[in-house]
């Protein structure tokens, strides 16, 4: 018998309470899985937000120094769209984060401050698939938490983190992999769409400064369409699809 090339998507695990999202960029997550967010939310889970960057590179019209605090502004009123209360900065530099050690221990230190069972990070591979290259910034931020799930439970890689009193964490049981052209799992989205679309229209600035398209036809054009592409992998439901990397 030969391996199906499209077999469906199997539904993300149920048995957690708290999720930490970790991602370099404002918007990451609103046009990864913000859908999925609400849906969890809507059940009394509990996620938080912590981004590398506040995305000050992210507006060729607006200049770092003021693109910083509107974009944090626009991400904690798309957090809050989705039942989001806790968005946190690591103010690494948008657009050329670092992966080593230094990241690793930031996102090791929200990791234990937050003691998640699922954290959830953007595409860390090279590729969108085929030939669309990702951002550095991503694969530096993806890498660096999938690593980061393990440091945040060994007291020894980072010992300054338990001098500061953020004892180990050793509870992540799974890091799920958003935007990625190899997904494993997935979430029927249905519930959570239209506040997925309007989460991702808080970050109106980005967006009108991105397209000459109306920013809710926009917004609304490509994240049905990513639900729509996922679900047909699980059961023609609009769907949020992860990769995900049991620990
Ligand atoms: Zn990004």
């Amino acid at each position: 018998m030969t391996e199906p090339t499209n077999p469906q998507l199997r539904p993300m695990p149920e048995d957690w309470r708290r999720a930490l999202a970790v991602v370099a960029h404002p918007d990451d997550l609103e046009y990864g899985c913000s859908a999925a967010v609400a849906v969890w939310t809507d059940a009394g889970r509990e996620v938080a937000y912590v981004l590398a960057t506040r995305g000050e590179a992210g507006i060729d019209t607006v200049p770092p120094s003021a693109c910083g605090a509107l974009r944090e502004r626009e991400q904690r009123a798309s957090a809050a769209v989705v039942g989001v209360s806790t968005v946190e900065f690591l103010d690494h530099a948008d657009g050329v984060v670092t992966y080593g050690p230094d990241l690793r221990r930031d996102i090791a230190a929200a990791i234990r401050r937050h003691r998640p069972e699922l954290v959830i990070t953007l595409n860390h591979r090279d590729t969108w698939g085929g030939v669309a290259w990702n951002t550095p910034d991503h694969v530096a931020v993806g890498r660096a938490t999938l690593d980061a799930a393990g440091d945040a439970g060994n007291r020894w890689i980072f010992p300054e983190l338990t001098d500061q009193g953020l004892e180990p964490w050793n509870g992540v049981r799974w890091v799920a992999v958003a935007g990625s052209s190899t997904p494993t799992h997935a979430v029927d989205a249905t519930a959570g769409l239209d506040r997925a679309i309007a989460s991702l229209l808080e970050h109106r600035t980005y967006i009108e400064a991105l397209t000459d398209e109306a920013p809710e036809t926009y917004a609304r054009n490509f994240l049905t369409g990513v639900a729509r592409s996922a679900g047909e992998r699980y059961g023609g439901r609009p769907a949020v699809a992860f990769e995900l990397f049991p620990r």
